[in-house]
């Protein structure tokens, strides 16, 4: 008991510094290169801080049992000869592998939580806001973040690119890190414009238009390659930014509401 406490104490204290370094790296830069000046920051801050550590917290403590179990499982009905070929391959192979599934899993999983009403109940949290800078990436109910993890990991599993190994979770371990730090990086209120790199890699101004309070908010879901959202007919990339960022439906203010509204629960439920 004291172990575990002691792991959660050194796990959010982790996650406090982490927090200090990327507040350290994208609060200068959004004073300097500020696309918008936001005016209701500080308000909606502790919230989304809030957010930041219960989304860096309870989304893995739930994913991991039945990850473990997807893994064993997978690993008594998978030919041999294919679980060796698939941990043979090298490092670099598995890791281009592992993005490119786990970008396509997690575009169909956004984009599901875009087009069934259920799941938009949750993850409305994360238009809400007619601001977009880098702490909003953490503003996202537990059960949107659950559901969007499972589908961008469950294919890294189903097709044997992470295996129940110290060096296989480590692979999807450092892509979660990976798309964690570039999710804070494209919804920066910065306002560069990237060229022909926003081509190849999702950037602010692809995912600013994924905020936009517009009807082409229904666009851009990939994390990281826009070319995954070109695929599949949804790639919107204008030379302008949005106009206006949120939803139209009323948001509640606190927290615990925003927790508890999608449950159907709260006062205003
Ligand atoms: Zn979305
Ligand atoms: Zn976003």
């Amino acid at each position: 008991m004291m172990g575990s406490l002691s792991d959660f104490a050194l796990a959010v204290l982790r996650l406090a510094v982490w927090l200090g370094l990327l507040a350290a790296i994208f609060a200068p830069l959004e004073r300097v290169f500020a696309l918008r000046r936001q005016s209701g920051r500080l308000r909606h801050a502790p919230a989304d801080i809030g957010f930041y550590f219960l989304n860096s917290l309870l989304p893995v403590a739930i994913l991991a049992p039945p990850f473990g179990l997807l893994a064993a499982g997978l690993r008594q009905v998978t030919p041999e000869a294919y679980v060796s070929a698939a941990a043979g391959l090298p490092i670099w192979a598995r890791l281009a592998a592992g993005l490119l599934v786990s970008e396509i899993g997690g575009y169909w999983g956004h984009r599901l939580c875009h087009e069934v009403p259920p799941l938009w109940r949750f993850h409305v949290l994360h238009h809400a806001p007619d601001h977009v800078d880098w702490l909003i990436s953490s503003r996202a109910h537990p059960v949107d973040q659950v559901f969007e993890k499972f589908c961008a990991l469950t294919p890294l599993y189903v097709l044997g690119l992470v295996q129940p190994t110290p060096q296989g979770l480590g692979l999807a371990a450092w892509i979660a890190i990976f798309g964690t730090i570039w999710g804070f990086f494209v919804h920066a209120n910065v306002r560069w414009r990237l060229g022909l790199l926003e081509q190849l890699v999702s950037t602010p101004a692809f995912h600013h238009w994924h905020h936009t309070a517009c009807e082409n908010r229904d666009h851009n879901y990939a994390a990281l390659f826009p070319m995954v959202d070109r695929l599949f007919g949804t790639h919107y990339l204008p030379r302008h930014w949005p106009a206006a960022y949120g939803v139209d439906a009323p948001q509640p203010d606190t927290m615990a509401e925003q927790l508890l509204r999608p449950l159907g629960l709260g006062p205003r439920a």
